[in-house]
């Protein structure tokens, strides 16, 4: 079933006269623009439907380019900081014990 969802005043594509023109829903997704001239009896009829944007974002085209870092490069300077802190704490251990805490 279509359903007109609007109506108005637009010139004829062939004549360029003012002419009806409507909208008519002709389907789920899809809706028709018609026109009908009464002065050279044009019936031009165009199907719109939703349709995925023709563009694409290329990186180059973009403002701000994200910066590219390699994605290990956190895990092994975590890695690389345990393994210091540890060496660390094991030599303050070792430094506590060989001071002689006891007053003289
Ligand atoms: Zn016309």
């Amino acid at each position: 079933m279509s359903v007109v969802v609007e109506r108005g005043l637009a010139r004829c594509p062939r004549c360029v006269a003012v002419a009806d023109y409507a909208f008519v829903e002709s389907g789920p997704n899809s809706v028709r623009y018609e026109v009908h001239c009464a002065r050279c009896g044009e019936d031009y009829c165009e199907v719109h439907a939703p349709m995925a944007p023709g563009f694409s974002a290329a990186v180059e085209a973009l403002a701000a380019q994200p910066l590219i870092v390699a994605a290990s490069d956190f895990g092994s300077r975590r890695r690389r900081f345990a393994a210091w802190t540890a060496r660390l704490s094991r030599r303050t251990r070792k430094a506590l014990r060989a001071i002689d805490f006891r007053r003289r």
